[in-house]
C-alpha cells in the first residue's frame, strides 16, 4: 500500500492552498508561468526577493512556520512505522509529513524546508547554507543552489520523479487523500494502480474526478478519516 496526498492535508493544517476560495493566487493572482526560467536568468535576484519575500509568498512562508502536523499527517506516519503502508506520494512542499515522522517520502513538488543543487540534485537544509554570497553554491559541487520547491517551467527532479514511479508500479492499493490528483505526475499513479487492478481508496470531503476510479470513498477530512481508517488497518495488521 503506498498514499498519495495534496493540498486538502495542508489546508486542514491552516494551510491556504493556490487555487479556489480563499487561495493565495485568487487573491494574489497567478505568479508568472516562467518562475524556473527567471530563476537561470538571474539566481541572486530570484534568492533577494525569496528572502525577502512579499505579496504572497511572504503570507505563504509565515503560515508554513506555524502550521503543525494534523491527525492526519500522524496516522499516515504510523500507518507507515507499522509496515502497512510502503511509500507516500506527495504534491506538499510544507514539510508536515516529515514533522509527523514519515520517512519514506517522495515530494513530488520538493520541500520548502530544503534547498537544492541544480546541478547534483543533492540537497541540504535550508538553515545549514551559508547565504552571505548570492546565489548560495552547492558544498558539494559548487553549483547553484535553488529552493528545492519546484517553480513553474521547471522539471520534477529526476530523482524523485523516479521513485514515485517505482513505487506506485509496486504496489495494488493507494490511499489518495486531500486531492483530486488531476495534476500531471499526480494524476498517472492512481491510473495505473487501477489499470493492473489495484484500489484507490479515496478520502476527500468532495466528490472528485478520481471518485469514479475508488473501490472505497470516504467523505470527509482527512484529519478526521484517516486516524480512523489507521486504526483499523493497525488492528488487522
Ligand atoms: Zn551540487
Amino acid at each position: 500500500m503506498v498514499a498519495l496526498t495534496g493540498a486538502g492535508m495542508s489546508v486542514e493544517s491552516g494551510i491556504p492552498p493556490f487555487r479556489g476560495p480563499g487561495g493565495l493566487w485568487t487573491k494574489y493572482g497567478e505568479p508568472p508561468m516562467k518562475g524556473y526560467e527567471r530563476f537561470v536568468a538571474d539566481p541572486a535576484k530570484a534568492w533577494r526577493e525569496r528572502l525577502s519575500p512579499s505579496g504572497p509568498m511572504r503570507e505563504l512562508w509565515e503560515t508554513l512556520q506555524r502550521a503543525r502536523p494534523n491527525p492526519g499527517h500522524v496516522a499516515l506516519a504510523q500507518l507507515e512505522q507499522s509496515g502497512v503502508l510502503r511509500h507516500l506520494i506527495t504534491q506538499n512542499i510544507d514539510n508536515l509529513h516529515v514533522l509527523a515522522g514519515s520517512r519514506l517520502i517522495a515530494e513530488i513538488h520538493g520541500n520548502a524546508t530544503l534547498v537544492r543543487c541544480i546541478e547534483c540534485v543533492a540537497r541540504f537544509p535550508r538553515e545549514s547554507i551559508d547565504i552571505e554570497e548570492l546565489p548560495p553554491r552547492c558544498p558539494r559541487c559548487n553549483g547553484i543552489l535553488k529552493s528545492d520547491t519546484v517553480s513553474f517551467g521547471e522539471p520534477i527532479p529526476p530523482d524523485v520523479l523516479a521513485r514515485c514511479f517505482e513505487e506506485a508500479e509496486d504496489s495494488d492499493c493507494m490511499i489518495v487523500a486531500g486531492t483530486s490528483a488531476t495534476v500531471y505526475p499526480a494524476a498517472q499513479f492512481p491510473i495505473d494502480i487501477r489499470r493492473r487492478g489495484g484500489h484507490l481508496i479515496e478520502i476527500n470531503p468532495f466528490e472528485s474526478e478520481l471518485s469514479v476510479l475508488a473501490s472505497i470513498s470516504l467523505r470527509g477530512e482527512s484529519g478526521k478519516v484517516l486516524p480512523a481508517l489507521a486504526a483499523r488497518l493497525l488492528a488487522v495488521a
